[in-house]
């Protein structure tokens, strides 16, 4: 379903942009802005692993650390074919604005395996998972950098990776990531928290929008972890699913989708391919169909400015990272089409793995109730500062007002410190 189009902007120079945008607006020093336009630290490894038939491959991973200011380094891991370096440096980026903007204690990083994991044997992908966590094992850490599962990564991952790090230790220590399997330190409520959040968000600026949630029709870009739970909560809440697209394809139904069908039936064929009563649809025609809400849980790059203009919809919620390019938010912004940036929309998932990190650094576990209620809270609250931002400011949009928010955060913290030595 990547949709990706040769003038889809280097991920990097996006997230710079916006960044410079909002640095302009703010008035940044100039000392400000150089640091934090900067990742602090890149690592690029390469490394050799086994593979079932003898031969030995080489794989490249990287994890980088945006910003550490406010805290440890915090983003998750993504295993893809289409992992870059500058790739990863964005997700960093935008992992430190995340933080920031809900206000949690963390910095940013990312990490990432140029590789295809659904092309290696479950065997392979332990020795691949387990090779990486060594090779990065001097930079992360419960106090220093915690990993999470992002695309193509999932708790079982995570768990490797928490065991290769406690081995080398010689005890366990479940705070090195988060993710993580229940049986293993990890949180309840972690596994939908990115979908649950992007569903409290949906539905608050939906609200401001005058749009009810009754009838509404959503078409979700994305069948993965986060889009599969934000389809069920938006479908739950009144709202008529009208598209949804996996890596395989799009399907369509004017009259609504079931979800709970839709879920058996991925899980059951591997698809959504067929699903009887719907038609089928290419993943970039199911981005123009009429909704009120299209949410982009896919990759970056989706939205552009060859689609953005054909887009129907009324509201934009970015549950992937970077769905939208620099060259889209003008169009929609000229189109009054409201976007709710990814570094507000998507930021459940980093809120309830901070919920597991706090947990496991106590050694004392929450009910999930306890955990959903204080996911909303922080989505809540977090929506209506950056809706505040954005009435007080001349000429903004929900992400610029997201931006100043995170930026002047992390600005503050960064010029308090100083600059050592
Ligand atoms: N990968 C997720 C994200 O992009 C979660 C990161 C985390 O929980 O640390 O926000």
């Amino acid at each position: 379903m990547a949709i990706k189009e040769p003038e889809v902007l280097n991920p990097f120079t996006q997230a710079v942009t916006q960044f410079d945008t909002a640095a302009q607006r703010l008035d940044l020093p100039q000392a400000l802005r150089a640091i934090l336009r900067l990742p602090k630290r890149e690592l690029t490894v390469n490394f050799p692993v086994r593979m079932d038939n003898g031969r030995v491959e080489m794989f490249t991973g990287y994890r980088v650390q945006h910003n550490i200011n406010r805290g440890p380094a915090k983003g998750g891991i993504r295993f893809d074919a289409n992992v870059s370096l500058d790739e990863v440096r964005a997700l960093a980026m935008w992992m430190t604005w995340k933080c920031a903007v809900v206000d949690i204690p963390f910095g940013g990083a990312k990490g990432g395996v140029i590789v295809d994991p659904r092309k290696l044997s479950r065997t392979e992908l332990e020795r691949m998972t387990r090779r990486y966590a060594t090779e990065i094992a001097g930079v992360i850490g419960p106090e220093s950098d915690i990993p999470a599962p992002d695309v193509n990564t999932n708790p079982q991952i995570m768990a490797w990776i928490m065991d290769t790090y406690s081995m080398h230790h010689g005890y366990s220590i479940p705070a090195v990531v988060t993710g993580k399997p229940l049986s293993v330190g990890g949180s309840e409520g972690r596994m939908e928290a990115t979908g649950r959040g992007v569903f409290f968000v949906a539905r608050e600026a939906c609200h401001v929008r005058g749009i009810p949630l009754e009838g509404a029709r959503v078409i979700v870009q994305g069948f993965g972890n986060v889009g599969s739970v934000a389809a069920r909560l938006m479908h739950d809440a009144g709202c008529r699913v009208v598209g949804l697209a996996d890596v395989y394809g799009a399907i369509y139904s004017e009259h609504g989708i079931d979800i709970n069908t839709a879920l058996r039936y991925s899980q059951e064929h591997g698809s959504l391919k067929d699903l009887p009563g719907t038609v089928a649809m290419d993943s970039k025609t199911i981005l123009e169909q009429p909704c009120e809400i299209l949410i982009p849980a896919a990759t970056e790059g989706q939205l552009t400015g060859r689609n953005a203009g054909r887009i129907q919809a009324r509201l934009i919620v970015e549950a992937a990272n970077g769905p939208t390019t620099t060259e889209a938010d003008a169009i929609f912004r000229k189109r009054g089409i409201a976007v709710i940036p990814d570094i507000l929309a998507n930021a459940g998932g980093v809120t309830v793995s901070y919920f597991e990190w706090v947990q496991d650094l106590q050694h004392f576990f929450w009910s999930e109730a306890e955990i959903n209620a204080r996911l909303e809270r922080i989505m809540v609250r977090s929506f209506n500062a950056v809706r505040e931002k954005c009435e007080d400011q001349p000429n903004c949009d929900f992400r610029l007002a997201a931006y100043l928010l995170a930026v002047s955060r992390v600005a503050e913290a960064t010029a308090v410190r100083g600059i050592y030595p």
